[in-house]
C-alpha cells in the first residue's frame, strides 16, 4: 500500500495521512521528517541538504528525492508508506517514479483531499491562537468559553499572520501552480482518488479507508 496524499495547505491531509498510516500500519513519511533525522544523524544526505538549506536555498529535486526513496528501502516500508509533502511539483513526481521503477516498485494510490479555496479561507480565518500558553482555538468548532480569552491561561487568543486570508490565498495560489498539474498527472496514471474534503475529518478518513479497503 504506497500512498501520496495531495491536497491544498489547510486542507487537512497531513491529519488524514497521520490517521490512515496508523490504521494499516504504515509509516507516515513527511520530508521535513526525513530532513529533519538526517540531519540530525549527520547523514551524507544530510549534510548535503543542509548546505542548501543553510544558504537559504531549495534542497534540488533530486536530492529530496534520494532522500525519500532512501527513507522507502528501510524495512518498516516493506508493506506500504504514505507520502506527506512531497511530490510537490511534475518534476519531483517523474523523479520519484523514475527512482522505484529502478527497483521495480511503482505508487498505488494518490489520494486528493478536495477542499474548495474558499473554505480552507474560511477554516484558517477562523483559527485562533494564545500568543501566552500556545493553545490553539477556532472561532466555530472550537471556541474559547469567553470570546477572545484563553480557555487555559487567561491571555487574549489572536488570529495569527499565517492564517490571514491574504497569506492563506497566497499559499493557495502557489499550490495550484504547482501541485495541481499532480492532480492530473497522477488521473493519467489511474491511481488518483479524490475525496471531498469539507466533510469531517472522520467522515474523509471513513471515505479513505472506504477506497483503500479494511
Ligand atoms: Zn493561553
Amino acid at each position: 500500500m504506497k500512498i501520496i496524499m495531495l491536497g491544498a495547505p489547510g486542507a487537512g491531509k497531513g491529519t488524514q495521512a497521520k490517521q490512515i498510516a496508523d490504521k494499516y500500519k504504515i509509516p507516515h513519511i513527511s520530508t521535513g521528517d526525513i530532513f529533519r533525522a538526517n540531519i540530525k544523524n549527520n547523514t551524507e544526505l544530510g549534510q548535503k541538504a543542509k548546505q542548501y538549506m543553510d544558504q537559504g536555498l531549495l534542497v534540488p529535486d533530486e536530492l529530496t528525492c534520494d532522500l525519500v526513496m532512501d527513507r522507502i528501502k528501510q524495512d518498516d516500508c516493506k508493506n506500504g508508506f504514505i507520502l506527506d509533502g512531497f511530490p510537490r511539483t511534475i518534476p519531483q513526481a517523474e523523479a520519484l517514479d523514475a527512482a522505484l521503477d529502478k527497483i521495480n516498485e511503482k505508487m498505488d494510490y494518490a489520494i486528493n483531499v478536495d477542499v474548495p479555496d474558499e473554505n480552507i479561507v474560511n477554516r484558517m480565518g477562523g483559527r485562533r491562537c494564545c500568543l501566552n500558553c500556545g493553545a490553539t482555538y477556532h472561532v466555530v468548532t472550537i471556541p474559547t468559553k469567553v470570546e477572545g480569552i484563553c480557555d487555559r491561561c487567561g491571555s487574549p487568543v489572536v488570529l495569527r499572520d499565517d492564517d490571514k486570508p491574504e497569506t492563506v490565498q497566497k499559499r493557495l495560489t502557489v499550490y495550484h501552480d504547482q501541485t495541481q498539474p499532480l492532480i492530473d498527472y497522477y488521473e493519467k496514471q489511474s491511481i488518483l482518488k479524490t475525496v471531498d474534503g469539507t466533510k469531517s475529518m472522520e467522515a474523509v478518513f471513513d471515505d479513505i479507508t472506504a477506497i483503500l479497503g479494511a
